[in-house]
């Protein structure tokens, strides 16, 4: 029976890139060497890092004027990394605007806390994170150091169906989205945005990868105090190998570009994602037995939160899905009931199974 893997991060790989990096674990193109053993600085490892970055800047159309950066720690460590960089553009202590939207919010403004003021210019607290407040209600500062959004919550289960424009009343001021869940699932305008920052374990490839797309106006400002691993334009100016970046995530993560130049690129891979979000949302939708509660046009074509009426039967159904080889479909303990991440890699037919189990499911205990 095919296993399918609903986990929200570490999560599903295109079972093709897995087969492929089998194939070429012990000697990769004829190296006699594993890219895991192989220099950073080589000719070998440095046309898979030339590649990967080439194929992500054409995958979602990044302009010249922008660098991508391969860094580590992860989106929480560029919740500090980001205002340690951007901050230092405005007299001190500089305001930054965010706007609440869930978990990884709460959680970008409780570290941005550390190196600046804070305007919480919107926030859906009232609303239980069900909904994303309206452009028109934000109340953002005059001269932010930027304005932050988190793209999609992976926890809540929300995400932005629109690229806010921020520009006239916040003095230009750059705008920071973390799409660590959804980078690559959809068409964005990049040039839009200052920095869209993404750890890789959600919707790229393996945990220890951390993708920073920063406009080259805003790189240079690093406070004095910022390490230097994570100071933007040392690792830029470096080509990400100021400090040894994770070869081997970069690697799997070139792999996972190539796929997805082969799946017809984002725009077809966001065909595909509308349609296995319509169909699961549809049924949960159908369905007396299984709750969604999130405002319509922001339900998340990623991470798919929904609830049992009865929630006596959360053991049953989880039980009942491992026996169908549907995997940690156990919903983030701060929310409860279940929860469906069903990124790029994650099959339509997947889905289909999932569909399936919750009829059969619905059909004997509801
Ligand atoms: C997973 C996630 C993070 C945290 O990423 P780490 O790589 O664990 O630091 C931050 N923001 C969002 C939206 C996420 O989904």
């Amino acid at each position: 029976m095919t296993v399918y893997n609903f986990a929200a991060g570490p999560a599903v790989l295109p079972k093709e890139v897995l087969q492929q990096a089998a194939a070429e674990m012990l000697d990769w193109h004829g190296s006699g060497m594993s890219v895991m053993e192989m220099s950073h600085r080589g000719k070998e490892f440095i046309s898979i890092y030339e590649e990967a970055e080439r194929d992500l800047r054409e995958l979602l159309a990044v302009p010249a004027n922008y660098k991508i950066l391969f860094m580590q720690g992860g989106a929480i460590a560029e919740n500090a990394i980001i205002p340690m960089n951007l901050v230092g553009r405005k007299p001190q202590p500089a305001t930054v605007d965010f706007i609440n939207t869930g978990s990884w919010s709460i959680k970008s403004i409780k570290e941005a806390k550390k190196y600046c003021h804070v305007n919480v210019a919107a926030t859906a607290e009232l609303n239980k994170f069900t909904t994303i407040p309206p452009r028109v209600e934000w109340k953002l500062s005059r001269d932010p150091a930027y304005v932050h959004i988190c793209n999609n919550e992976t926890i809540d289960g929300i995400e932005f169906d629109f690229t806010p424009d921020i520009a006239a009343d916040t003095n230009d001021a750059p705008l920071v989205g973390d799409m660590s869940s959804n980078i690559l699932s959809r068409a964005i305008d990049a040039s839009k945005y200052g920095v869209i920052y993404a750890g890789a374990q959600k919707n790229i490839g393996p945990a220890g990868l951390t993708l920073v797309i920063v406009r080259e106006d805003l790189i240079g400002h690093a406070l004095p105090f910022c390490p230097s691993a994570f100071d933007w334009k040392l690792v830029a100016d470096a080509d990400s190998m100021y400090n040894t970046p994770p070869t081997y995530s970069i690697y799997i993560a070139g792999l996972v570009f190539q796929w997805l130049k082969r799946q017809g690129g984002v725009a077809a891979i966001e065909q595909a994602n509308i349609a296995k979000a319509k169909l699961l949302y549809d049924y949960l939708d159908s369905s007396e037995f299984y709750i969604n509660r999130i405002v319509k046009p922001f339900r998340s074509r990623m991470n798919v939160p929904f609830f049992l009426r009865d929630e006596s039967l959360n053991e049953t159904f989880l039980a009942g899905a491992k026996e169908r080889k549907l995997l940690q479909l156990k919903g983030h303990k701060s929310v409860g009931g279940m929860r469906a991440s069903i990124y790029n890699a994650m099959p339509i037919e997947g889905v289909q199974a999932l569909v399936d189990y919750l009829k059969e499911f619905e059909n004997k205990h509801g």
